[in-house]
């Protein structure tokens, strides 16, 4: 193991985790920050570990913030290059620095029960194409989710649906992955079908 691990917490056992997928930028409008917190928020409030990026910036950090004050393991997996830059987020309750991208998506995926991607740029969609691509050669078989919050990912979706049309994917390989635009509907699928359960939330929690 090339990682270091700084526990800063020790919460309960998680009943579920989630490695979420998600913009280092917040975006043009207030609308995706408040899905990133309602997203960490719901997986604090029903007992889950986030497993993401480790970084402060953007959805990320909102994400993980809103994770760690409703009570969430937060897990993050972040390069030594990245922490070099201060991208860090210091208060994950456990922070894994490695070696490499390689290494850190291994690692998240490692963690993971159930990936989700919400909105954002190239890293998000690397990641995204990266497990759901594993998860068609069957290196893994964990659900994967693509949260389309106010259609964001449409024009992707048609581009996808096109290339079935034209030959170069079939319809099997879309129906691996699971598209919403409700973030709790979403999230309460990937865990129940990777064959968990998400306790009722903590009403001072939601
Ligand atoms: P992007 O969608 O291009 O903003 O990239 C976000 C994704 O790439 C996240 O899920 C992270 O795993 C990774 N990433 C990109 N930028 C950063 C950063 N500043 N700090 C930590 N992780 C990042």
């Amino acid at each position: 193991m090339t990682s270091e691990v700084t526990p800063l917490k020790t919460p309960a056992k998680p009943a579920f985790s989630v490695c979420v997928y998600c913009g280092s930028r917040p975006g043009n409008t207030p609308e995706f920050a408040a899905m990133a917190h309602q997203v960490g928020n719901w997986i604090g409030a029903h007992g889950g570990q986030l497993v993401f990026g480790g970084g402060h910036n953007g959805l990320m950090g909102i994400m993980a913030d809103a994770a760690l004050a409703a009570g969430a393991r937060v897990v993050g997996v972040i390069p030594k290059a990245l922490v070099e830059k201060e991208w860090a987020h210091s208060g994950c309750t456990e922070l894994h620095i490695v070696q490499n991208m390689h290494e850190r998506k291994r690692m998240m995926a490692e963690h993971a029960d159930a990936f989700l991607a919400l909105p954002g740029g190239i890293g998000t969609l690397e990641e995204f194409f990266e497990v759901w691509t594993w998860r068609q050669l069957g290196y893994h078989d964990k659900p994967v989710g693509l949260l389309n919050l106010n259609g964001y990912y449409d024009s992707l979706l048609g581009f996808l649906a096109s290339a079935v049309t034209q030959g170069f994917m079939s319809d099997w390989q879309m129906e691996l992955i699971r598209t919403d635009s409700d973030a709790e509907r979403l999230l309460q699928a990937l865990v129940q079908a990777a064959g968990l359960t998400a306790p009722t939330a903590r009403l001072d929690q939601i």
